[in-house]
């Protein structure tokens, strides 16, 4: 289970990651971050304003997750750290519509960002299992390892298709206005 201490935490450190990578701005820092009892993920994003969960745009990770649980059972662990990576990827995209809209997201990514088609894995082509779920995922998950590896490309991701949304998420900063 995660204290209310260790989400504040892993969230300054994250929160570091993304002023250092130039991905931190006003409509980011507007973003909340809500602390929840139970979910059945590990944390989400939401997209709708929601009585319960407050502002259109944040993110909640909750104490217990059904996700967190099951890696008590041999699920692949994931830290709060990469939890919180992976929504912030998910709260820069809904913060930048346009950027994720761009013909560059397209190519990098194999679909718009919206898509709900399902990719088939393959660890050449996805930074995990999880980010062939749908290009959301992908972008969410390959903006996640970016910023747990300080943006350098690991060798177990120099393929040229990973390499090519690295890159995109390398220039993001450049691109945002
Ligand atoms: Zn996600």
């Amino acid at each position: 289970m995660y204290s209310y201490n260790q989400l504040c935490s892993a969230l300054d450190t994250v929160q570091d990651e993304l002023i250092q990578h130039d991905f931190w701005d006003t409509k980011l820092s507007k973003i909340d971050v809500y602390w929840d009892i139970y979910s059945s993920a590990y944390g989400f994003q939401n997209f709708y304003d929601d009585k319960k969960y407050g502002n259109k745009g944040s993110i909640t990770i909750p104490a217990f997750s059904r996700s967190k649980f099951q890696e008590l059972f041999g699920s692949q662990y994931v830290s709060l750290k990469d939890i919180l990576r992976h929504e912030y990827g998910h709260a820069f995209a809904y913060c930048n519509k346009k950027l994720i809209s761009t013909i560059e997201f397209k190519n990098a990514f194999g679909g718009i960002h919206n898509n709900v088609e399902l990719f088939e894995y393959n660890p050449n082509h996805f930074v995990s299992k999880y980010a062939a779920l749908n290009t959301m995922e992908d972008f969410a998950e390959t903006f996640m390892y970016y910023l747990e590896y300080s943006g350098i490309l690991a060798t177990k991701f120099n393929h040229p298709i990973i390499a090519r949304k690295w890159k995109f998420i390398s220039h993001l900063s450049n691109l945002k206005s």
